[in-house]
């Protein structure tokens, strides 16, 4: 089974062998009480999403390394409409709290794509791995 968008895929959170099963059984982001509930296998090739007991644990510094990225990428916008020294210096707090608003604002995203990350990174260096040393 070969996943022809493999970068798409992760973004839509879909599976990274297929590219086309869900991993998550909500149908979108913001269904806050069930955002972590994901299927056990693959809807349509059957790779497997649990992997291991604890295997998100590692997820979190997904989501921590993909918010750091966020912020980062805001710096240049807030630089942007404050280009002198003090304007940057002095406005400093609203790129603290535009920060803040969007880490809460795609928290729930970023919680499911850090994961969809994990699982395509374990799927993609270590899986494949023990797949060819069977063959
Ligand atoms: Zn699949």
């Amino acid at each position: 089974m070969t996943n022809r968008k493999p970068i798409k895929s992760v973004f839509f959170l879909r599976c990274p062998s297929c590219g086309i099963g869900s991993l998550f059984k909500s149908k979108h982001s913001y269904e806050l009480n069930k955002i972590l509930d994901m299927h056990e296998h693959c809807e349509h090739c059957h790779e497997d999403f649990e992997v291991e007991t604890g295997f998100y644990q590692g997820a979190m510094y997904m989501s921590y390394i993909i918010t750091c990225a966020l912020c980062l990428a805001i710096l240049p916008i807030y630089y942007l409409f404050n280009n002198t020294r003090e304007a940057f210096l002095d406005n400093a707090m609203y790129y603290l709290i535009a920060c803040f608003a969007i880490l809460i604002f795609t928290a729930p995203y970023v919680s499911q794509l850090s994961r969809a990350v994990w699982l395509k990174m374990h799927v993609k260096f270590f899986k494949s791995k023990t797949e060819e040393n069977h063959h």
